[in-house]
């Protein structure tokens, strides 16, 4: 059986650009090029066009604002689902509603601020959309996404909503990392706050966040490991300020590495030695944050 005329239909008017290229679209700058990338508008379109990847076998990624990801310098022999044009949000209760998944952190919070609702101001700052942030539980100062979340609606050839708890949030995961779906959004908790005390808030997230280190980086590398900070364990080892080409070990924050202009294989190289020098000095194996995407090379130094 083919694909039904009108999935392909709403298929063929979804918005695509041809010879994508990975490093404008995250934030390490960094990543080679897939053939093609769709930007679905609405949930239609982007089932749709998961159905006409799927039904046709074909490789695919979905990327969100690219703040969690390393792509690799090859070119990505798949296509990729953006879902930057999937955004936007509905009333679905007195302090509930409905985000779509390529919904930005800041448009989130400007919404909050106009509108009189807090409850997600420690997410100021996170470069993130909402479906990444759903996908491995994002937050910060210990608090999580997962605070606010009612439910997430995600397709995986058939349309879920899975309350908070089916969603089984937890250190950088949710249950959607183990299903091969889309997030398409999430209903939200928010609570009736002033401006006055929103954007209070934000400042003093955004003020905790001045000493982060500056340049291009996907924010922390490492998960930390039992409660342990994956930074002290870095800086423990004797390595910030370490580099392998154009990737340093940030000397302000050890879990964050920066690019200066190298390749996605100098930060993988560099992720890889941190691993093994750290595993060396303290016992302990470092489980990477960052998602990869693509083929990446095994050659130690
Ligand atoms: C400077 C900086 C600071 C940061 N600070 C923080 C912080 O304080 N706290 C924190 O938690 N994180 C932080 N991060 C990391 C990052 O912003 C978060 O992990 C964020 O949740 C990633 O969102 P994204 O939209 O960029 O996802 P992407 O990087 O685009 O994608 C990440 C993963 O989610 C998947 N994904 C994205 N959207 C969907 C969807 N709709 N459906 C299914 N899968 C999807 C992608 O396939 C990929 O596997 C920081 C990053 C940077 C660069």
């Amino acid at each position: 059986m083919g694909l039904d005329g009108r999935t392909l239909k709403i298929f063929q008017g979804v918005r695509r650009e041809e010879k994508f290229d990975f490093s404008k679209h995250t934030t390490y700058g960094l990543g080679g090029s897939a053939g093609v990338a769709y930007y679905p508008e609405n949930e239609k379109q982007t089932i749709a066009v998961f159905d006409y990847l799927s039904f046709n076998g074909k490789k695919f990624v979905t990327l969100g604002n690219g703040s969690n990801v390393l792509v690799s310098d090859n070119n990505f022999d798949g296509a990729v689902l953006m879902t930057k044009a999937l955004t936007g949000l509905r009333r679905t209760g007195e302090n509930t509603f409905f985000c779509q998944a390529g919904t930005t952190v800041s448009s989130l919070l400007k919404y909050c601020v106009s509108n009189g609702f807090g409850g997600l101001e420690y997410l100021a700052g996170i470069p993130a959309t909402l479906g990444g942030l759903l996908f491995m539980n994002g937050g910060a100062g210990g608090k999580y996404i997962e605070s606010n979340v009612v439910n997430v609606k995600f397709y995986d050839g058939k349309i879920h909503s899975f309350s908070n708890k089916n969603c089984r949030f937890g250190n950088k995961y949710s249950t959607m990392r183990d299903i091969n779906c889309i997030i398409l959004g999430a209903e939200l908790r928010f609570t009736p706050q002033s401006d006055t005390v929103i954007k209070q808030k934000i400042s003093e997230y955004l003020e905790r966040r001045r000493f982060h280190p500056k340049g291009r980086s996907c924010g922390c590398i490492f998960k930390n490991v039992n409660g342990i900070s994956a930074g002290k364990l870095i800086d423990d080892s004797g390595l910030k300020g370490f580099s392998i080409g154009g990737a340093t070990v940030s000397c302000e924050h050890a879990n964050f590495i920066i690019s200066r202009g190298g390749s996605s294989s100098d930060v993988y190289l560099l992720i890889n030695e941190v691993k093994r020098r750290v595993l060396e000095h303290t016992g302990i194996r470092l489980e990477e944050e960052v998602i990869y995407i693509g083929e990446f090379n095994d050659t130690f130094i």
